[in-house]
C-alpha cells in the first residue's frame, strides 16, 4: 500500500515524489500505522518494487494490499498523480467505511464522487459486479480501468477480449463503446474503441493509445472515436470463424447445429444477410452469425411479403432463446440500459436499410421480400458479392 499515518495522525502518501534520503530520515524517526485496520506497517525502501508501506501482521487488510504487483501500485501512483496534476480533489487508497470498500483512487469530478479502481489481476465476475453495485448504489460512478498487458491484441484490427475484460465496457454521452486501459510501463492509456464481436471472445476493434501527459480526465470519460470499419476484413475473418467453429463446435453450440440441420441450412450456405456487424452485438455474448440465425428461423423464414412483424414476436422469440440459453446475453454492469434487444433493433435497421423489411407505426414491420437461400457455394458467392456491395453503400452513407 502507499498511504499510512503516523503516530500522531499525520498522512504519509507515497503517491507524491518523496526522494529516498527523505523517506531514510524519516523511518528512522517515526513509526507508520494503516489508516484502516490502524496496524502498525513497515515502510519498505528497496530497490525491487517502488516504495511502499507493508503490514507486520495478517488480517484483511494485507491480504488486500500485499498482494499488489508492483505493477499495479506503479499504475495507481502514476494515476493518482496524473489527477492531482489536474487539480482534481483525490484520495490515494480511500477507504468507505460505510460500505467497506476501497477503490484505488476516489476523486471528485464536477460535482460527482468518483472510484476508480485499477484492475491488473482478474478477479471473479460476481465481485466485480457486487463492488459496481455497492459504489452505484453508494453514490459513486465506478471508473473501472484495466491494466494494458492483459489485453490481446491479435491483429492490428482484432481484439481477443474475455468476459472478464468486457466488464470493463462503458460508453460515452453520445452512446458509442470503449475499454479504458492503462500501461504504467509505457505510461500511456489505451482505448479499446468501435468493439464488433464476430465471436464470444474475438472482435474488431479500433485501438487509441494517449501518453497519459497528453490526455486529461474529460478525454478519458470521453474519447474522440473515429470509425473505419473495414467490410471486407470482416467477411474474411467471419469465414475463417465459420470453418473453424464447425470443426470444433463447442458443446454449448450444439442445439444450434442440430437445429439449422433440422431446418435444412447449411453453416456454409447461409446468405449473406446472415451474419452482420451491428453497434449493440456487444450485448450479446453469443456470435452475431448464431442470433441472426435464430432471428431468421424464428421470424423471416415462415413468412411471406407483405406479412407483418411485430416487436412483441420479436421480443417473444428473443426471450426463449435466451431462456434457452441458446442466446447468452453478456453481463455489463456499468451500463445501465443495456437492453438486448437494442442488437436486435439495429439488425431491423440494416434490413430496412437493405430494403428487405419497411417500419409499420412503432409496433411492427412487414416483410418486403423473403431472404433466399443460396443453393450452392457458387450461388452465395454471387449473392454475397451483389449483397456487400448494396451494403457498402449503405455503411459509407451513414
Ligand atoms: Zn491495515
Amino acid at each position: 500500500m502507499l498511504t499510512a499515518q503516523t503516530k500522531i495522525g499525520e498522512k504519509i502518501c507515497l503517491g507524491l515524489d518523496y526522494k529516498k534520503d527523505t523517506l531514510l530520515a524519516l523511518r528512522s524517526k517515526e513509526e507508520f500505522f494503516c489508516p484502516i485496520c490502524g496496524e502498525s506497517v513497515l515502510l519498505k525502501l528497496g530497490d525491487q518494487r517502488i516504495f511502499h508501506f507493508a503490514h507486520k501482521q495478517g488480517g484483511a487488510c494485507r491480504d488486500f494490499y500485499e498482494s499488489e504487483s508492483n505493477y499495479h501500485m506503479e499504475g495507481k501512483r502514476q494515476l493518482y498523480q496524473w489527477l492531482i496534476r489536474q487539480k482534481i480533489p483525490s484520495v490515494l487508497e480511500y477507504y468507505d467505511r460505510d460500505i467497506q470498500q476501497r477503490p484505488d483512487i476516489m476523486f471528485n469530478y464536477n460535482g460527482k464522487k468518483y472510484a476508480l479502481e485499477y484492475q491488473c489481476s482478474t478477479i471473479p465476475e460476481s465481485i466485480f459486479i457486487k463492488r459496481t453495485n455497492s459504489y452505484l448504489q453508494n453514490g459513486y460512478i465506478p471508473l473501472w480501468i484495466l491494466s494494458s498487458n492483459k489485453i490481446l491484441i491479435k491483429k492490428r484490427n482484432i481484439v481477443a477480449l474475455s468476459n472478464f475484460q468486457y466488464l470493463f465496457l462503458r460508453t460515452t454521452t453520445s452512446g458509442k463503446f470503449y475499454i479504458p486501459s492503462y500501461c504504467p510501463e509505457k505510461q500511456q492509456f489505451h482505448m479499446v474503441e468501435s468493439i464488433t464481436p464476430y465471436s464470444t471472445k474475438n472482435a474488431f476493434a479500433n485501438h487509441s493509445f494517449y501518453p497519459i501527459k497528453k490526455i486529461d480526465l474529460s478525454d478519458l470519460l470521453e474519447p474522440k472515436m473515429g470509425n473505419q470499419f473495414n467490410l471486407s476484413s470482416w467477411n474474411s475473418e467471419n469465414e475463417k470463424f465459420k470453418i473453424n467453429w464447425a470443426l470444433h463446435p463447442g458443446n454449448q453450440h450444439k442445439s444450434f447445429f442440430h437445429e439449422i440441420y433440422n431446418k435444412n441450412l447449411n453453416l456454409f450456405l447461409l446468405p449473406p444477410e446472415i451474419g452482420l456487424p451491428v453497434h449493440h452485438s456487444l450485448l450479446l455474448q453469443t456470435p452475431p452469425i448464431i442470433w441472426q440465425t435464430y432471428f431468421f428461423i424464428d421470424i423471416i423464414a415462415n413468412k411471406n411479403p407483405d406479412d407483418l412483424i411485430s416487436l412483441h414476436e420479436i421480443n417473444c422469440h428473443l426471450n426463449k432463446r435466451i431462456k434457452k440459453k441458446e442466446i447468452v446475453v453478456r453481463n455489463l454492469s456499468l451500463l445501465e440500459k443495456a437492453n438486448p434487444l437494442l442488437a436486435i433493433f439495429d439488425y431491423l435497421l440494416v434490413l430496412e436499410q437493405l430494403g428487405m423489411i419497411s417500419r409499420k407505426g412503432d409496433t411492427s414491420y412487414q416483410l418486403k421480400r423473403k431472404i433466399s437461400i443460396p443453393k450452392s457455394n457458387r450461388e452465395r458467392e454471387e449473392a454475397k458479392q451483389i449483397f456487400f456491395q448494396k451494403y457498402q453503400r449503405i455503411l459509407l452513407n451513414k
